[in-house]
């Protein structure tokens, strides 16, 4: 079945420019670097996503390995097979990430990144909102069932490592 991902192609556009636009203010401190996989891991996507990958995958066969101690089946010698059509949350990789949790926000910061920064010095201004962004996800997402008469409820999630191909 051919879907239609406009809808979540704009928002991982969206994405895209926030995440860039953090990169570069954060520039001096972003430690990020082709092969370091420590945020790869199996992760758990929404259908919109993981049939994105799916379709991605169709276009652009790319090798996937068994899934080992919960690393990600697309993470090979270190390097991301689907980089051009990663999920979101693989898109905030690094950056500072400020979330809503118990009712109490708070501030995941990669310890490999941010080594000479204040953590008083974040603000909404220089973190990603991610809440916001799982908002939008989430009721994509939820659009893209209805649209599609799927057989999940809007709050089921699939595993990326069931993307695997032998
Ligand atoms: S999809 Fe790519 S970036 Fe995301 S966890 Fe897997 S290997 Fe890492």
């Amino acid at each position: 079945m051919a879907y239609n991902f406009s809808n979540y192609h704009a928002f991982i556009a969206n994405v895209d420019r926030r995440a860039e636009a953090l990169e570069e203010l954060h520039k001096t401190h972003m430690k990020c670097k082709k092969g370091c996989d420590l945020c790869c891991m199996n992760y758990q996507i929404f259908p919109v996503e993981y049939f994105a990958i799916e379709q991605a995958l169709k276009v652009k066969a790319a090798e996937t390995m068994e899934s080992t101690n919960g690393s990600c089946v697309f993470l090979k010698n270190h390097y991301c097979q689907i980089y051009e059509s990663r999920p979101f949350i693989c898109r905030t990789h690094g950056l500072p990430l400020l979330f809503m949790n118990d009712e109490q926000w708070e501030l995941s910061v990669c310890e490999l990144n941010f080594t000479e920064f204040d953590d008083e010095e974040f603000s909404e201004e220089n973190t990603l909102l991610q809440d916001k962004f799982n908002s939008e996800l989430f009721l994509l997402n939820k659009q893209f069932i209805a649209d599609n008469k799927l057989n999940f409820s809007e709050f089921d999630l699939l595993e990326m490592k069931d993307l695997h191909r032998d």
